[in-house]
């Protein structure tokens, strides 16, 4: 395999709930999973805005209830589409922050962020998550992190991987490939526990996270792996469970004290953290509790939910999910009965009614639960990361045959999508067909490239158009040859060549290729950065405040046991505390660090006799 960087590269499963990264160690032989600074392995992937600083993971998170309106979540299920889809459309009504259509229809999330107003890009808050990940991995391995593969879900399209791709370049990462989470999810599974399997073994992965849903195909033979098929629902997962029990809760709680509390985000979010705390309680409960405190207007609320109950409040959404793998199978076209591995990933899948409609569609199969869910995803990601990197030499030789995950073709006459690369097939690929001119003279032919499922050409994704021009003039059915070819990065060339004149002309459509202009990447990459040092600053002084703070403690404990110099202490302390009684932000950090060291001059020589 190409090597493509030098120095740290590190594997991160960038999830809509919770995101985790991971390292391979090379005089280990092994990955890690990094912990976090809460020494959780898994951080949810929230940014928040105050009135004084940024947030990002478990202290966003934790602040959500008391500011719902700046607490960001959710960035994944924005990524890469636009304002007017239907999906965004429909989550908006149930986010507490503002969504509004921006430049070119982008859903625009509006915050307030030291009292001013701020205006991102899902792209600006993935990145954000994205550069906490890379920090975390900087903390434990004490060197700067630069290169990393990310994960997206198989079913993500191309303009969504091209988003995600530059949230990584925002976040100053250089994203060395895109990878599918299940084949992610399959190299941590087959290195874990089947690297060294005889024959062929034809594995579904069932990756049931957050906010996505995806099913694949694999087949591992002597350490290659190959995706034979992928299917999957890039909105369907864990919140849709939540929102259907603080649907179910709310309409109750209203019911109940004949109030309304839809408008109140900050009732809403407690309620929405508790109902994610129940449905993980069902996993392993028959019943959960609900109590909150003072929810709305002062009224407690307390209630409780049976297994059953939330079965069936969800249950169409389960039965999607058995559809979706149906789909998958039958694109592969194998039959159930050759799977030989059935390998759970993402948090959902830890759902009992999940587990068992899976296990009745395998036909009683029991179900791989040996690899963690939540990090399986990082774990291939960090294994690929490190085959991509130079001076990896204990990394296994794995070797991964992706598929494509949508159709790839062209636009033909009356808007017909004219698939040239159908979906699902193996990568890399290369593919000729014939095209003609369709009117008399014709002396150029346009060719519009597209990818998606859709018969009617402009109703999938548009990728790029070129034209062929200097085609002899003559009758219509003048023959064209057209290549599509797709190397190992997912790259696709498409090539138009007339062979009676030599004519050719070609495009490339690459993952490098962004979405957005470079000159909006690298705005957003200085206000990251800039973001990062105002984060930087803010904690920095903070902790010049909390040592000036911790020497004034000291200082009036000394204050209490002595009879010298009373009145100099006293008249040190109150100016200091004057200080420290304002806001962090009144003050440079200098102004504390100024202070406390006037302090040690004249009371560091005193203090050890004071003490005493
Ligand atoms: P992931 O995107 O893989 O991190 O999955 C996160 C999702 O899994 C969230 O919606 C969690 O609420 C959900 N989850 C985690 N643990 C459980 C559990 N024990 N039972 C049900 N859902 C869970």
């Amino acid at each position: 395999m190409e090597k493509q960087c030098e120095g740290v590269a590190v594997g991160i499963d960038l999830g809509t709930t919770y995101s985790c990264v991971a390292v391979w160690l090379e005089h280990h032989n092994r990955v890690e999973i990094i912990h976090n600074y809460q020494g959780n392995k898994t951080t949810p992937s929230y940014v928040a805005f105050t009135d004084k600083q940024r947030l990002i993971g478990d202290a966003a998170k934790n602040q959500a209830a008391i500011n719902p309106t700046n607490t960001v979540f959710d960035a994944k299920r924005m990524i890469g589409r636009k304002y007017s889809d239907p999906y965004i459309q429909k989550d908006k009504l149930l986010w507490p922050f503002k969504v509004v259509p921006g430049a070119d229809d982008q859903p625009t999330i509006v915050v307030q962020h030291k009292g001013q107003e701020r205006r991102l890009c899902a792209e600006e808050v993935s990145a954000m998550i994205l550069m906490k990940m890379r920090q975390i991995a900087e903390a434990y391995l004490e060197s700067p992190v630069k290169n990393a593969v990310i994960t997206v879900p198989a079913y993500f399209n191309d303009s969504q991987r091209k988003a995600t791709r530059d949230a990584g370049t925002i976040a100053g990462l250089n994203v060395m490939r895109i990878i599918n989470e299940p084949t992610a999810a399959a190299i941590a599974y087959g290195l874990d526990k089947r690297s060294n399997c005889v024959g062929e073994r034809n594995i579904f992965v069932f990756d049931f996270g957050g906010g996505t849903f995806d099913v694949s195909l694999l087949t591992i033979k002597d350490k290659v792996f190959e995706i034979r098929a992928t299917a999957g629902n890039t909105h369907l997962g864990g919140e849709d469970f939540d929102n259907r029990m603080l649907n179910y809760f709310m309409q109750e709680f209203n019911k109940k004290n004949n109030v309304d509390i839809g408008g109140n985000s900050r009732a809403l979010r407690r309620l929405r953290n508790a109902c994610e705390r129940a449905k993980r309680v069902l996993s392993y409960n028959v019943d959960a509790c609900i109590e909150i405190d003072s929810l709305f207007q002062g009224t407690d609320f307390c209630s409780s939910i049976t297994r059953d109950r939330f079965e069936e409040l969800n249950m169409d959404l389960f039965r999607e999910c058995i559809d979706t793998i149906s789909k998958c199978l039958t694109d592969a076209n194998m039959d159930k009965n050759r799977v030989n591995d059935v390998v759970l990933v993402g948090g959902s899948s830890r759902i009992p009614k999940v587990q068992q409609l899976l296990q009745e569609f395998f036909n009683g199969k029991d179900l791989c639960r040996s690899i963690n869910p939540d990090e399986a995803v990082a774990f291939g990601a960090a294994v690929q990361a490190a085959l991509l990197s130079e001076g990896f030499k204990n990394v296994p030789k794995l070797v991964l045959h992706d598929v494509t995950p949508l159709s790839l073709g062209i636009l033909i006459e009356g808007d017909v999508m004219s698939v040239v690369i159908p979906r699902n097939t193996t990568i890399p690929v290369k593919k000729e067909q014939e095209y003609c001119t369709s009117k008399d003279n014709q002396t150029v032919l346009k060719f519009e490239v597209f990818e998606g499922e859709r018969a009617k050409a402009t109703d999938n994704n548009l990728l790029g158009w070129f034209e062929l021009s200097g085609i002899p003039e003559g009758p219509r059915g003048h023959r064209v040859m057209l290549t599509f070819d797709i190397d190992s990065n997912g790259i696709l060339y498409v090539t138009a060549e007339d062979e009676t004149t030599g004519n050719s002309n070609q495009i490339t459509i690459s993952n490098d290729t962004g979405r957005m202009s470079p000159k909006e990447v690298a705005r957003l990459i200085q206000e990251a950065r800039d973001y990062e040092a105002e984060d930087k600053m803010f904690l920095e002084k903070a902790r010049a405040k909390r040592d000036l703070d911790d020497y004034v403690y000291k200082m009036e404990k000394a204050l209490n046991v002595t009879k010298k110099n009373k009145g100099i202490i006293t008249k040190a302390i109150v100016k200091a505390k004057s200080l420290l009684d304002g806001d962090v932000d009144q003050h440079e950090k200098d102004v504390f660090e100024k202070n406390l060291k006037e302090l040690q001059n004249v009371f560091d020589p005193l203090m050890p006799r004071l003490e005493n």
